[in-house]
Formats: structure tokens, sequence, C-alpha cells
């Protein structure tokens, strides 16, 4: 057997000032032909795809794997070099016998809204309408009817946090050798509907709504017809038309149980939308409640400034509102700002700074903060993330700084990178143990990375453009009605999409 195997995977903001370029996905990995061997051993989707396809003896047509932490849409440019990197090893490539594709679903260009529907459109036009086509997908995808039509299979991951991008690979690639083997006829659906939420009570693990489906995709999949379950709680910082959450279901032959069965699920999800919405509080609401819990660290979730969501993760809110607060217990924060990084290093370890720092990228949701300190420590930023979506990956900060001002340590930051754990702050000898109050960029990775040592995690209602409450942005393409903007939809209908 020779399979083909590919990923371009990020999830877009459009809700985010920037554009995503080259250099950004470079800043994590863009591996072209061979190179995408590199990924074997790690935690990647791909990584899972190579083992089984080895495990069965198949050959494996290398094209690229590129991923990206998350951010503004991608470049027409930079779609175009990483469209074309997979689409010209797979015109070189001879006959295959099936392809696997590791995407987000939610990657957003900006003059293409469906690049996932766009890349299989083209592949299908190289390969045809009768190659096996299995593509991995995040929990957090806007799946399309296009994508749903072009593939043969779309497996998501089923963890949220996404510890299981490895398995979901293997998963994908699994179902992709069965088909092409003829043991098993994949057919899928699609049902949505339309509802958009934060990401905060989206957790798979525990109670929770999402907790919830997941363990009746599991007990789904145990039905020997049914091959595959994936419910969606789509990315909600895009604004696109037919946005929702759902589910793809994909039964061996047998589309009627399919479309039922995910009709079935997305009612689910509507059905529980209320429990989907999270408690936020004023910083001062968590610092005060914060102070009545002994010991530390206290979390304070600023999750609209999740660079794991697209934003570029310069906000500077909680350090000024800790200040104002008067704040004089041990802190750590971080923030995305070149320049003042570069201003520490110019000063060096140990002197006295004064900065300028914050929205140094993105001045639609506040001004940056005049502050002075001490350089405690300088670094280049490398790391290399301990699991997840990335696990097994390096990324860089670039140049950073630890400015110590007042009881606040604050980790200065060149570049964004995605949060998975708390890589960035140990790179730099920060141990959050140490802390009272910790200021956390992401919805939902802080409930495993800090489960052993956190006293309690606030979610602060901070500005930025990854809110805890989907309400704070304003959608423009987005079709009315959609909950939470209506809470209520009179004779909603579930459509089915078949493929
Ligand atoms: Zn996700």
């Amino acid at each position: 057997m020779r399979i083909g195997v590919g990923s371009i995977f990020q999830e877009s903001n459009q809700f985010a000032a920037t554009q995503t370029d080259l250099a950004l996905f470079r800043n994590s990995y863009v591996h072209e032909g061979d190179a995408l061997f590199q990924l074997a051993g790690t935690d990647c989707e791909v990584a899972g795809m190579l083992a089984v396809c080895a495990e069965a003896g198949a050959q494996i047509v290398p094209l690229v794997a590129a991923r990206c932490v998350s951010g503004g849409a991608l470049s027409n440019d930079c779609y175009a070099y990483l469209k074309e990197s997979l689409l010209a090893p797979l015109r070189e490539a001879g006959p295959l016998d099936g392809l696997a594709l590791a995407m987000h679903g939610s990657m957003v260009a900006a003059s293409q809204l469906d690049p996932e529907g766009d890349i299989l459109d083209a592949v299908r036009a190289i390969v045809g309408p009768g190659l096996p086509i299995v593509m991995t997908l995040d929990l957090h995808a806007h799946v399309t009817p296009r994508m749903v039509r072009q593939a043969t299979a779309l497996v998501s991951f089923a963890h949220y946090p996404h510890d299981d991008t490895y398995s979901t690979g293997e998963r994908g690639a699994d179902l992709l050798l069965k088909t092409v083997q003829g043991e098993v006829e994949p057919v899928m659906a699609l049902a949505k509907v339309p509802m958009i939420c934060g990401a905060c009570n989206g957790h798979t693990f525990g109670d929770g709504p999402m907790a919830q489906l997941t363990q009746k995709a599991r007990c789904l999949e145990r039905r020997p017809a049914v091959l595959s379950v994936s419910c969606f709680q789509v990315h909600p910082h895009n604004d696109l038309p037919d946005m929702g959450c759902g589910a793809v279901v994909v039964t061996d032959g047998d589309p009627a149980l399919a479309a039922k069965e995910a009709q079935a699920l997305a009612a689910d999800f509507w059905q529980h939308r209320w429990a989907f919405e999270t408690e936020t509080l004023t910083v001062g609401e968590a610092v005060a409640r914060g102070r009545r819990i002994e010991g530390g660290p206290v979390l304070l979730v600023d999750t609209a400034d999740c660079t794991g969501g697209g934003a570029p993760g310069d906000s500077i809110a909680l350090l000024d509102e800790l200040l104002a607060l008067g704040v004089d217990e041990p802190a750590f924060l971080m923030v995305v700002d070149a320049a003042a990084a570069q201003s520490c290093a110019d000063a060096g370890v140990g002197q006295m700074v004064n900065l300028k720092v914050g929205y140094s990228i993105d001045w639609t949701w506040g001004r940056p903060v005049n502050v002075s300190g001490v350089v405690r420590r300088l670094s280049s930023g490398e790391f290399v993330y301990d699991g997840g979506l990335f696990g097994g990956t390096r990324a860089s900060m670039g140049l950073s700084a630890v400015v110590q001002i007042g009881s606040i340590e604050l980790l200065v930051m060149s570049q964004p990178t995605y949060d998975w754990g708390d890589e960035q702050f140990r790179s730099v000898g920060v141990d959050v143990r140490r802390a009272k109050f910790v200021g956390v960029k992401n919805p939902m990775n802080y409930r495993r990375a800090y489960t052993d040592v956190m006293k309690a995690a606030f979610v602060v209602d901070t500005p930025g453009p990854t809110p805890a409450h989907v309400r704070n942005l304003s959608f423009r393409r987005m079709k009315r009605p959609f909950y939470p903007l209506d809470e209520e939809i009179p004779g909603l209908e579930i459509a089915v999409v078949l493929g």
C-alpha cells in the first residue's frame, strides 16, 4: 500500500487584527517532503498516522506537515504556499492507495473561508473521486458540507484538553487502511445546530456538557456498524456563515444510521446550550476570592487573550488591574511585546528598566502600561512542548525576559506560542508553585497542567479577541438566528449533510 500523508494545521481567528504569515508557521514547523518524518515519535496526529502505516507495512508518501500557533487569518501568500507544498508532491506521487490528512478545520485564509474544503477540492482534482481520504480534525473544527462530500471520512479529537492528538492520528489511519483493504465502506453524516459558545466549559473529562456528549459518542462507537463518532464544539472566534456545534457520524455503509445519530447528537448540543455558559469575575473579585483561599497558586484565567485561540498574547490588562489593586503577593504574568523584551536585553540582567509594555500588536483592546522593574532573567525563548497538539516539538518565544515589578514577575516574550502546560514559565526558571496568583491565557489547558498545584481558578472578564462569552464579539457573516444571540429558535430543524 502507498499512503500519502500531509498536514496543514492552524486554528484561525478573524477577530484578531493580525494576519498569519509563513514565518509564524516556521516558528513551529513546516516540514516539506521527507522532513515530515521528523514528526515520528512526537505527539502529533502525523506521528500516529506514520506508526499505524509502518505497522501495516504501508509505504508513506510524505507531502507536507505544517503547524502554527493560532492567529489571525492566513495571508493569501502563506495559504498559497502551504497549499502548493501539499499539492505539488501529490502530483508527483504516482498512484496512491489512500491519503491521510491532519487538519484543524477552523483555519481561515484572507480570501478563502473554507481552506480545508478548498484543499480537499484540489486534492480530488488530482487523485480522482475514488481514492479513500481520511482527514483528522480538531474538536473545534468548523465542518463544512464540502469537507463532508469530498473526504471519505472525518475523524476528530475526542479530548479537550487535546491530549489525544497521536491517538486521533492512529484512529484516522486505521480507518483509512481498513477502507483501502476493503474491510469497511465508510459513509458519513454531518448535523449541526446554530450555536457557538466559549471554550471554558467544553472539557471532555469529568462532568459538563461536552463530557456527556463524549460519553455518548464512545457508547455509539461500540455498535459494530458505527466506525467513528466526532462531536464538534466549533471554534467560536471566527465569523463565518453556518457555524455551529454538532457531530459527524461515520458508519459502515449505513447512511440512515449515520444521519439519525448525527442528528441526535446535534439536538443534544442544542438542549444543553446553557450548560456551556461560564462564570466570569472582574479581576478585583477574583483577587478578593483568591485572598480568602489559603496558599496558592490561584489562577486568573485571562482567556480573552488566548494565543491558543488566535489572540496575540499582548494584553496587559491583568497587570494593569493587579497594580491598581495594589497586589503585593507573588504573582506571575506573561505578555508578548518584542520591543519591551529588547529593552530588557539592552539593559541587562540586574538592571532597572522603565518599560512601556502591552498591546504592541493589536491596539483594539487597550493601551500600554508604563512600569518600572528589575530584569531578573533573559532567554532566547526556546522550549520543547511536554504534550498535546505540539507535544515533543520545539517552539520559540523569541528573545524573552523576566521583569520583577514589585511582587509581580512578568515574562515578556517576543513571539506568541501556544500554551499547553507551564512550559513558557519553566523555560525561564519561573516555578508557578511559588506564586499566590498566576495569570494563564488559555480557557482550558490549565485544568490539566495545573491540576496538582492550583488552589483555585477564576475566569476573569478581560478584553480581547478570544473572550469567554461570545456575546462580547460582533458577528457580521454568521447568520441569525443563532445561540446565544437568539436564545430560542422556534421550529428549529436540524439539517443533515451526507457524504
Ligand atoms: Zn481545539
